[in-house]
């Protein structure tokens, strides 16, 4: 181990929030011991911006509770940890973990429970990669290095601590912290770990919860380097792992929003991140549709199934919840009112809660080369810098255009949506009552046969839903849209 000064690392108090330095600060003066631990050290000595600080202690998850009281919430079961609040700030607290006493593993080696409290040189053996072990203890101006990381730090090389076959073993999700870590930091991965990185290897993340890999996939869209860790996801099959039904390719419209996505967070713009999602399964969507157009379904209960569908495909791998579906499902529906909007609603539409979203997901397709979105991007993109008066000049014209074509075409586009075409007001997105217990109740009075639901048809025959369908079955909670605030529509 050695003691290394923390000025000569480029760690100054000065640079840290207050937060952490009072929650490292009460728990000296209560006796304990306490570090600034992973990312935050790490990033610091990087030159960085941490996104956040991370603790650790000697100190059990009861005895931080002592500490702080009311401020402090003991959360997770494999890994028990605090939660301390500290102004508007969030601070994890970690106890020092030791090796597991006996081990709580799966038939593959993961590890299930991990509560062994021990000391601070049991505890760094236990960490993923020897850049995330540092101990800095601030008010002492010391950076505690028990494994040489201030090397791998220099040569910008991700060593895992231990042996990585059964580093990975214990907690697959370090396969994806390792290319995170790389895209972030632009570190090259150490040999040993690549002779491992199998694609074998990476089926370990079907033992993984879905709703863990969900939080992981998050991360990785939001770290700002989303563009270059996608071709490491594909390379490493670790793609495959997450995503059920994405071919695994990097097509010019996912590459534009995963520019777009690092630029925003370059520019300190809030992302929403079920937005990469609605651009990741928007082809799988448009299949899905496809394949429900074909067996006569109308188009706007193909979209809802298809939605409903490929969600629910995807949900196997990464859980998306709820609100995040919805507002995806949203996004893809905005697409088609977007296309093909009624004249007399286009002011409402423009100032609807998921717009924004849904013109920025329309103009990255549209910039990306997808013609058939007909230049209405570019369209709606002019159409929010006119005035009053040129907005109704711009409707004027465009109603007089869409009237010729449609008088032109025989196959009216979209021409069960126009049974509400005086309606100025636009109608819900995505029906959630629509698509479960309404319509099943409608469809059982209409068909008194009970035994299957049905979706309609244009020549109303029944699409062979059964009523046992997984998409049927899903509890939906009712919620509040009005109350979901999302990244792209906050200015
Ligand atoms: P960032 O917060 O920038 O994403 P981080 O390294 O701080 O990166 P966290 O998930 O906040 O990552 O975890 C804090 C620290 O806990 C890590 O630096 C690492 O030391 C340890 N850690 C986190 N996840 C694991 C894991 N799966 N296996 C081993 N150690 C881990
Ligand atoms: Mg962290």
């Amino acid at each position: 181990m050695q003691t290394l000064r923390a000025s000569k690392c480029g760690l100054s108090t000065s640079r840290l929030p207050s937060s952490i330095l009072d929650v490292i600060d009460s728990l000296t003066k209560a006796g304990y011991e306490a570090y600034i631990v992973g990312g935050g050290v790490r990033d610091l000595m990087l030159g960085l911006s941490p996104k956040d600080f991370d603790a650790v202690t000697d100190a059990t998850p009861s005895q931080i509770k002592e500490v702080f009281g009311r401020r402090c919430k003991i959360i997770g079961r494999r890994f028990e940890l605090a939660h301390v609040y500290s102004g508007r700030e969030l601070i994890e607290v970690a106890t020092f973990r030791a090796p597991p006493k006996k081990a709580v593993t799966s038939a593959t080696g993961m590890i299930l429970r991990d509560n062994n409290w021990g000391s601070i040189d049991q505890d760094f053996v236990r960490r993923d990669f020897s850049i995330n072990a540092m101990y800095y203890q601030p008010r002492k101006g010391q950076v505690l290095d028990f494994c040489n990381a201030m090397a791998d730090i220099q040569c910008k090389t991700l060593r895992l601590l231990g042996d990585p076959v059964l580093r990975f073993e214990e907690d697959p999700v370090r396969m994806l912290r390792t290319l995170r870590f790389a895209a972030k930091l632009n570190f090259s991965i150490a040999p040993e770990i690549l002779d491992v990185f199998t694609p074998e290897m990476t089926q370990l993340l079907r033992d993984v919860s879905p709703h863990r890999l969900y939080d992981e996939s998050q991360k990785l869209f939001t770290m700002g380097h989303l563009h270059q860790v996608l071709p490491m996801l594909i390379d490493f099959g670790i793609w495959k792992q997450l995503f059920a039904d994405i071919p695994p390719q990097i097509t010019p419209f996912i590459e534009r929003a995963a520019k777009n996505t690092d630029q925003r967070i370059q520019i300190g713009k809030t992302i929403n991140p079920a937005f990469f999602y609605a651009v990741l399964l928007w082809k799988p969507f448009l299949e899905r549709c496809d394949f429900y157009l074909s067996k006569g379904v109308v188009a706007v209960e193909a979209r809802a199934q298809a939605g409903m569908d490929v969600l629910k495909r995807q949900a196997t791998r990464t859980i998306i919840p709820r609100f995040a579906e919805t507002f995806v499902r949203e996004v893809w529906e905005m697409q088609s009112r977007l296309l093909n909007p009624k004249p007399q609603q286009i002011e409402a539409l423009s100032v609807h809660a998921r717009f924004r979203a849904g013109f920025d997901f329309l103009l990255l397709r549209e910039k990306s080369g997808d013609e058939t979105t007909q230049g209405m991007g570019e369209w709606w993109e002019s159409y929010q810098n006119l005035s009053a008066d040129e907005k109704e000049r711009t409707i004027h014209q465009y109603n007089r255009q869409r009237t010729r074509k449609r008088r032109k075409s025989a196959e009216v586009a979209e021409a069960p949506e126009s049974v509400v075409s005086d309606a100025t007001e636009i109608e819900p997105l995505v029906r959630e009552s629509e698509s479960r217990s309404n319509r099943r109740s409608r469809n059982r009075t209409q068909s008194g046969s009970g035994g299957r639901d049905r979706t309609v048809m244009k020549n109303g025959a029944e699409s062979g839903v059964d009523t046992d369908h997984p998409i049927l079955k899903r509890k939906r909670v009712q919620r509040d849209l009005a109350q979901v605030t999302f990244g792209p529509i906050q200015p």
